[in-house]
């Protein structure tokens, strides 16, 4: 960076929010420790218009910016490449919940505020932003947005599309788009918050939203067993009509994912055993009876093994624990393969079983974590090392290996490479391999539109040239 963009971008947004050097290692690297880049600064704005002042500045230098939010995603999106030329801008300021409008079932919120933080801001006043995943400490709506985030309540609620009303974003020319609405019904043209939202920052930067609450109700689950994999669509199709539609999560977990989760914490203990685990939540006024009803009458058609129910606040904790222990189990193991597939619903088990068959025929001793949003189709088929074999060799020696099998299954049963974790920088060349070739070409046209320099987190979603194998 010239020494007179740095300068300017001082006087913009002050000395101190301006980091280089040292300064600037957190943001460098993400979360899972795949991506390393090297900033030429890291930029953190504190309201809406430095968000804009920032993007002319740097676009009149020709900077690159890599919008930034809790760097939770598993893609490589908010990292800055190895340059040394693009400014990284965090979103980390901009962490004001705006209003929480009980009634009418709206908050506005800025971009930089947790997901953690909106979740609270709602329950106190009686509401509930249904949006939940393990990373929610530290991820940010903008974020959020940016990814679509998936999460835990999907089934019932949607992703972040579907709770999002209104959007503020900087575009890449520096105008601020304020469709910062909180209508439900508004059909005046083109829905341009849509475009923002899954584009992983790189058509411009959210700095704030409007999203939908709904009303908070006591929440109870059920850890429950099946027999096999394909035990669970039905299962969900018998509570969802026996509960009145009143399921909002369905986990499913395989033995393998769990045992790892007990290997590494021991002091975690399974409530049931069985090959097959399927963590059930639902929420309403007299949820409890509503639950346990709706399990013993699953039970008596024969849809499921054993069953049990969370009697207390703690004990659900504990299952959901459980749950959300799996991702930190295999980190701690070395890491995994990861994938983040899905497909049509009714798919889902021949999709486990033939990927089982797939992998273990060519790595027969390899270890496999098979868990997810089952309920939306959405399978995390993670295979780990064999035990006596390093995890770092193994995922360089065979990862794309296992990563091909893994993805052109799905590509063949019509689902997708990346269910909720996006493409960022990790998936650029399967979404050339697998995307429609009209859509990426329209995608392109988009960006060329809204971004003619191909400066606003250039190289992420898209590969600048054509396809790459
Ligand atoms: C333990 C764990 C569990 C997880 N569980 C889930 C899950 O269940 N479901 C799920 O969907 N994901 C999950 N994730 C992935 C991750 O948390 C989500 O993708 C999350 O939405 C990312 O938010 P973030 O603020 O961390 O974004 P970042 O990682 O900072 O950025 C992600 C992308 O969004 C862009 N971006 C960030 N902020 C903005 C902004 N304000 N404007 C424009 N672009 C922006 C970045 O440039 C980047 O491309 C999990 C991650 C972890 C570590």
């Amino acid at each position: 960076m010239s020494a007179s963009a740095l300068h300017e971008l001082e006087g913009l947004i002050g000395a101190g929010q301006v980091l280089r050097g040292d300064a600037c290692a957190r943001y460098e690297t993400d979360e899972r420790g795949l991506f390393h880049g090297r900033a030429l600064a890291v930029l953190r704005p504190g309201s809406v218009a430095e968000v804009a002042a920032l993007v002319r500045c740097c676009v009149s230098h020709g900077i690159g910016i890599v919008p930034h939010g809790g760097n939770t995603g598993y893609c490589g999106g908010a990292t800055a490449d190895a340059s040394g030329t693009q400014a990284v801008v965090s979103l980390e300021r901009l962490n004001r919940v705006l209003t929480v409008d009980a009634d009418a079932h709206t908050m506005s919120v800025q971009a930089g505020v947790t997901l953690a933080a909106a979740q609270q801001a709602a329950s106190e006043h009686g509401r509930l932003l249904p949006l939940a995943m393990g990373s929610q400490g530290s991820c940010q709506i903008g974020g959020n947005l940016s990814t679509n985030a998936g999460g835990l309540a999907v089934l019932k609620y949607g992703t972040m599309r579907d709770l999002t009303l209104g959007l503020e974003v900087v575009l890449p020319d520096g105008r601020v788009l304020d469709r910062l609405s909180s209508l439900r019904k508004d059909n005046t043209g083109y829905d341009l918050k849509q475009l923002f939202i899954g584009a992983e920052g790189s058509l411009g930067i959210i700095t704030a939203a409007v999203l939908k609450l709904f009303p908070a109700a006591p929440r109870n689950c059920a850890w429950v067993s099946i027999t096999a994999a394909d035990a669970a669509l039905p299962l969900l199709a018998a509570l969802r009509e026996l509960s009145g539609d009143a399921v909002t999560s369905f986990e499913y977990m395989s033995d393998a994912a769990l045992a790892l989760v007990v290997e590494t914490t021991p002091e975690q203990r399974l409530p049931l055993s069985a090959a097959h685990h399927v963590l059930v939540e639902m929420l309403g006024k007299d949820d409890e009876d509503v639950l346990e009803r709706a399990l013993s009458t699953a039970a008596e058609r024969g849809l499921l093994q054993d069953v049990v129910v969370a009697q207390s606040e703690n004990q659900r904790r504990q299952l959901w624990r459980l749950r959300e222990s799996i991702p930190p189990a295999e980190k701690r193991l070395g890491g995994s393969v990861k994938h983040d597939v899905s497909v049509p619903l009714a798919e889902v088990a021949a999709y486990i079983e033939r990927a089982r068959m797939a992998v273990l025929a060519r790595w027969p001793r390899v270890r496999l974590s098979v868990y997810g949003h089952v309920g939306d189709g959405n399978v995390h088929f993670n295979v780990l090392a064999p035990l006596d074999e390093g995890a770092e060799d193994f995922k360089r020696r065979h990862g794309d290996a296992v990563s091909d099998v893994l993805h052109s299954l799905a590509h063949a049963m019509r689902g997708s490479f990346s269910a909720e974790h996006g493409v960022g920088v990790l998936k650029r060349g399967l979404l050339e391999r697998y995307g429609d070739p009209v859509a990426l070409a329209v995608m392109r046209q988009l960006k060329a539109t809204l971004d003619p320099l191909n400066l606003m987190n250039p190289g992420k979603l898209l590969l600048p040239e054509g396809p790459a194998r």
